[in-house]
């Protein structure tokens, strides 16, 4: 070897740009409620696992809210184990192939991916995706040993994330576990809420099911605080109670004309289309009124369900309208990316103050002023301030309100000596769950607030191991 070539380090491998993931064409997804992302290929999947730096002291897992062992999934998918990747995910997470479609990994594991710093980082999101789909398609769904009944009964309220989870922990420490939930499907937000095209509901169905099959008696249409309270469940027998009931509640606008005919809360819309098939009309006969032009109230994830639902509905022009400007927007950007390219119309730094109708009721104006934005508020986003004598009318047919979901009271106000905080959530500890009421439970959105579905998630799990604890302890 010469002394040039000596002194010449080997060349790093360059690093290939990020595995872009299929999706439907814009044009024609506008028009259909299918699946818009289609999901790795096999090769796709091995390419992206190949970019991971494999790192020895990885970074990505911090930011995993479950800790999945993320470099060791990506390594068993670049040997082609896909099934024994899938495993490896759900040590940590027993929903992955709903988590690899909705969580914001851009915030978590692929914000703190090493990779990331100087490029593109790995796409941990969709190789789980792929991972848990793969699973899904070809493995054989192993009903795991449960440990010997302990004859202790535990309620749950809710099948959202959290319930659905710490349904699955407790059932398979051997508990007897009921689950009551006030709509006839199970499932939370990621039935109701998400909508098809982003979370197809067979995959939420899928893991239901698994549920049930482990042992887990879901009760549906039925409402706690109605049908029967906390108090009660436990004069019943059961031994402890888990409160997963979500932040279902909509904010409204507070403006006049709200009470107009024509004017949606996000939760009424998404279900309607979500949960009674509106979207499925003739088949199902749901009544949701159609209009041409609906505008959109919000810059969050259920603000872009909405807008994209209501141009999969048939409405002609979709204007979104949010009060700060792209950057603040709270939505994950690659559903803001698909709601652009799909042709919803943005209106940003744009805020409604009124909204008129005609003499049947109906809506059929809004009334908005531009904003424009000052100093950082207490969300460490700058503040939006009406610019005064902007105020301009937009005719629509439709508005759908989508500016956040609150904390309902029925679960807590028919509960004794359950605290709650000035905005009505639970008060419950972190790492526990427990409340102020011996041998309850909470966790997920009605402990945070609107949150995520991972966090919801990880609460019911740490809240598992919790009951756990105390249903050994119980005499
Ligand atoms: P929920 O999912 O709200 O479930 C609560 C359940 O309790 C519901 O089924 C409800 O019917 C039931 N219930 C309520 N009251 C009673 C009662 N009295 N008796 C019996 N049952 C009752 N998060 C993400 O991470 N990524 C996303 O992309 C995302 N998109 C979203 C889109 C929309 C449209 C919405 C609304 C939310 C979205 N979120 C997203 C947030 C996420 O879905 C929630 O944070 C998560 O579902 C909270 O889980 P949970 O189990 O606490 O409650």
């Amino acid at each position: 070897m010469t002394d040039e070539a000596k002194d010449k380090k080997p060349a790093k491998k360059p690093i290939p740009p990020r595995m872009d993931m299929p999706r439907q064409d814009p044009k024609a997804r506008a028009k259909n409620f299918d699946e818009v992302a289609l999901g790795y290929s096999e090769e796709q999947a091995l390419a992206e696992a190949n970019r991971c730096m494999m790192c020895k002291k990885p970074k990505c897992i911090d930011g995993c809210p479950v800790e999945i062992d993320i470099i060791a999934f990506i390594q068993l998918i670049k040997e082609g184990d896909f099934i024994g990747a899938a495993h490896k995910i759900k040590e940590k997470n027993s929903l992955p192939a709903i988590c690899g479609r909705v969580c914001p990994q851009e915030e978590q594991c692929e914000a703190t991916c090493i990779l990331g710093r100087r490029h593109e980082p790995s796409a941990i999101g969709r190789l789980e995706r792929f991972a848990a789909d793969y699973e899904l398609k070809h493995g054989n769904i192993e009903i795991p040993e449960k440990a010997p009944s302990t004859g202790k009964k535990v309620a749950v309220v809710g099948s959202g994330p959290a319930g659905l989870t710490v349904a699955g922990d407790l059932v398979k420490m051997g508990h007897e576990v009921v689950v009551f939930e006030a709509l006839h499907k199970a499932g939370g937000v990621l039935v109701y809420g998400i909508p098809e095209f982003r979370l197809p509901k067979d995959i939420v169905q899928k893991e239901v099911d698994y549920l049930i099959k482990l042992g887990v008696e879901l009760k549906t249409s039925f409402v706690i605080g109605k049908l029967m309270t906390v108090d009660e469940l436990i004069e019943e027998g059961y031994d402890a109670v888990f409160l997963a009931n979500g932040a279902g509640l909509p904010y409204f606008l507070n403006i006049p004309g709200e009470n107009l005919n024509g004017v949606y809360s996000a939760n009424e819309y998404l279900t309607r289309s979500n949960l009674m098939k509106a979207y499925k009309f003739p088949e199902y006969d749901t009544p949701i009124k159609h209009g041409n032009r609906v505008a959109v109230v919000g810059g969050g994830n259920v603000a872009m369900d909405s807008a994209r639902t209501a141009l999969r509905l048939g409405a002609e022009e979709v204007y979104l309208l949010y009060r700060r400007s792209r950057v603040e927007m709270p939505a994950r950007e690659e559903e803001i990316e698909n709601a652009e390219a799909e042709g919803i119309d943005f209106r940003l730094l744009t805020n409604p103050v009124k909204l008129h109708g005609n003499d049947e009721g109906w809506v059929t104006s809004v009334e908005c002023v531009r904003m424009e934005l000052g100093e950082p508020d207490d969300s460490g986003r700058r503040r939006p301030i009406p610019i005064k004598g902007s105020e301009f009318i937009i005719p629509i047919d439709i508005i759908v309100v989508a500016v956040g979901n609150g904390a309902n009271p029925l679960v807590a106000s028919t509960t004794s000596g359950l605290e709650t905080n000035k905005w009505g959530y639970i008060v419950a500890d972190e790492e526990t769950g427990r409340t102020s009421k011996e041998g309850v439970y909470a966790g997920g959105d009605i402990v945070t607030g609107a949150a995520t579905v991972i966090s919801a998630m990880g609460a019911g799990r740490r809240a598992a191991r919790a009951i756990n604890e105390y249903l050994q302890n119980k005499k």
